[in-house]
């Protein structure tokens, strides 16, 4: 690793306040995200909608999580509380030690740049940009210096595959190569924790798998804790653990991926 990549530990802006008892088996664990009674409800016309109904999501540090359900059972809502990125109207989250929806807005935003990388379905690349500037962006917000994040930036392109598309902009890459640079502009910080919103759905079964080995690669090798949440139960076979989501509700916190893929 890069030593200007080295992040200062996070501020510890006070101690997790869990209000729930742990349960035996959860006991003296240390979790990289807590989150404990999340709740959120949406205007649909005159009526709300509960979309998360109360949810307790615990994750061990460098756990590679997939949270499957249905289109519309909230994973997305889920992702977005969990990551900093909604806040719920009810509920808590700690990650990393850090009780996120505690703080301004502000220091929320600095959370999320010093720790969470995100990947989404659509890639969200720059038209105009090449590869090797996509990912240097996130560098420069973090204020490194323009020789150790091109250096870092084109390392982790390497790293994906992608080392022959430096210089190449979207326009000139297929969807698979574009959705890995979105995975090297979110890796190339040496996230602590990965955020992922169906990130292969826009992909055939063959990026697919590249994507979650790069994924899994990433929290087996550098210990980051990756979140993944998806309706495609192909990518059950990636995952340490898979919780089950329906309707709002947590339905299983470990369920077997092979009975998943089949019942689903
Ligand atoms: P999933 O990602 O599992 O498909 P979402 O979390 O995106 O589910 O959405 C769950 C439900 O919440 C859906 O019915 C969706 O229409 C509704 N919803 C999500 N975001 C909003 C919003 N900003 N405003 C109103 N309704 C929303
Ligand atoms: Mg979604």
């Amino acid at each position: 690793m890069i030593n200007a990549l080295r992040k200062k530990p996070v501020e510890i802006e006070e101690a997790p306040a869990s209000a729930v008892e742990p349960r035996p088996e959860e006991a003296g664990k240390r979790w990289a995200i807590e989150a404990r009674g999340l709740r959120k409800s949406f205007k649909a016309g005159q009526m709300m909608v509960d979309v998360l109904k109360g949810i307790d999501l615990l994750i061990e540090p460098g756990e590679i999580v997939l949270v499957m359900g249905p289109s519309g059972s909230g994973k997305s809502t889920l992702l977005a509380a969990v990551s900093g990125l909604m806040k719920p109207d009810q509920g808590s989250v700690v990650a990393l030690d850090t009780n996120i929806w505690k703080m301004s807005r502000q220091k929320i935003d600095k959370f999320r740049l010093a720790n969470c990388g995100f990947i989404f379905q659509g890639f969200n690349l720059f038209p105009a940009l090449t590869a090797s500037q996509q990912v240097q962006i996130v560098l420069k917000f973090m204020k490194i210096k323009p020789a150790a994040r091109k250096a870092a930036a084109e390392a982790t392109l390497r790293d994906v595959g992608l080392g022959h598309r430096l210089g190449n902009r979207p326009d000139r890459m297929s969807g698979g190569e574009k959705q890995r640079v979105a995975i090297a502009r979110a890796l190339a910080k040496k996230p602590k924790l990965i955020f992922a919103d169906e990130p292969t759905s826009a992909l055939d079964g063959e990026n697919g798998n590249i994507v979650m080995t790069l994924l899994r690669k990433c929290a087996k090798e550098q210990g980051a804790t990756v979140l993944c949440v998806t309706h495609d139960a192909r990518l059950a076979a990636f995952a340490d653990r898979i919780i089950t989501i329906e309707d709002g509700l947590i339905t299983s916190t470990n369920a077997d991926p092979a009975s998943f893929a089949h019942h689903h």
